[in-house]
């Protein structure tokens, strides 16, 4: 058992469980003293190299009642109606990669998580992800697969992380159905495809006053050659789109593709980071139209 601190940096009693052995003999040890379990507040069950036995892991599950953090990360398959019976009150921070239909009841009697993690949904084949008709009324973050966590983002959020697990959804077409402006978001994490031509609009049709913004290229299978028309190759379009942006203070890019045509000069690609804060063609010609908020670019 250790002392960790908490996403609120309120200092907690935490455990890590990395394997059966340890699983079942924290198990007998919360058994014979009760205390044990009931002082967790941040429990960290991560398990990748084998099937860990699912009467141990709800054994162990309704012995910490008072959990506010709980990491719950497991090898497939996954043990059948793992969640079943446990209540966990005081649950707030939750990350899983269990199957999003395992997750349905169990979210019905915890609606007052505020902090979301998932995984891959495992939906396929389904119209839709079993999670639609949750709703965690309380929640302030949520990251993942995009098609999943689109149904949370209501007013009200303040982080909102959206990936593509597979070549059959776009995220700027997910961010454009949300059908509220999320003016809540100060933080947002995106996929996006090389050639995806309106990354920035869709942004601020959505989240107009993101204040962290990054944007992670997404390789895909179908095409494997590096793009070599992006959105930021219209400058000035891409300038004045971060300037509606109002509020942007850091952006962050990631990209195979090259932000210049010599890419790994350094000095050209400065020159073209200062066209999208001043807006201008020529760092000598015309009147910049610096940001008002932006301090960091990272590409
Ligand atoms: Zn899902």
């Amino acid at each position: 058992m250790s002392l960790v601190l908490s996403h609120n940096d309120i200092v907690q009693i935490g455990l890590r469980i990395a394997s059966s052995a340890h699983l079942n003999a924290f198990c007998d040890h919360a058994t014979s003293k009760p205390d044990i379990g009931r002082r967790l507040e941040d429990l960290r069950i991560v398990i990748y190299d084998h099937i860990p036995p699912s009467l141990s892991l709800r054994r162990c599950l309704t012995l910490v009642p008072n959990l506010v953090d709980l990491d719950l990360l497991l090898s497939a398959p996954f043990p059948p109606n793992l969640l079943d019976g446990v209540i966990l009150e005081d649950l707030r921070f939750f990350c899983t990669n269990l199957l999003h239909d395992a997750l349905v009841a169990f979210f019905a009697v915890h609606s007052r998580l505020s902090v979301l993690m998932l995984e891959s949904c495992h939906a396929h084949g389904l119209p839709e992800c079993p999670l639609h008709v949750t709703d965690l009324p309380h929640l302030k973050c949520i990251s993942r697969p995009a098609s999943c966590v689109s149904h949370f983002a209501k007013p009200g959020l303040t982080r909102l992380g959206m990936t593509l697990p597979n070549d059959t959804c776009s995220i700027l077409l997910l961010l454009r159905a949300i059908p509220f402006r999320l003016f809540s978001v100060c933080t947002l994490t995106i996929d996006f495809r090389a050639g995806d031509p309106n990354i920035l609009s869709s942004v601020i049709a959505s989240c107009p006053t993101v204040r962290k913004l990054k944007l992670l290229e997404k390789p895909s299978a179908a095409c494997c050659h590096v793009a070599t028309c992006c959105a930021w190759n219209d400058t000035a379009t891409w300038s004045k789109s971060m300037r509606s942006l109002t509020q942007l203070e850091e952006i962050m890019l990631r990209t195979a593709s090259p932000i210049v045509q010599r890419s790994g000069n350094e000095d050209n690609e400065r020159k073209v980071l200062m066209r999208w804060i001043t807006g201008l063609c020529s760092v000598t010609r015309g009147q910049p139209h610096h940001h008002p908020t932006l301090y960091h670019i990272g590409v």
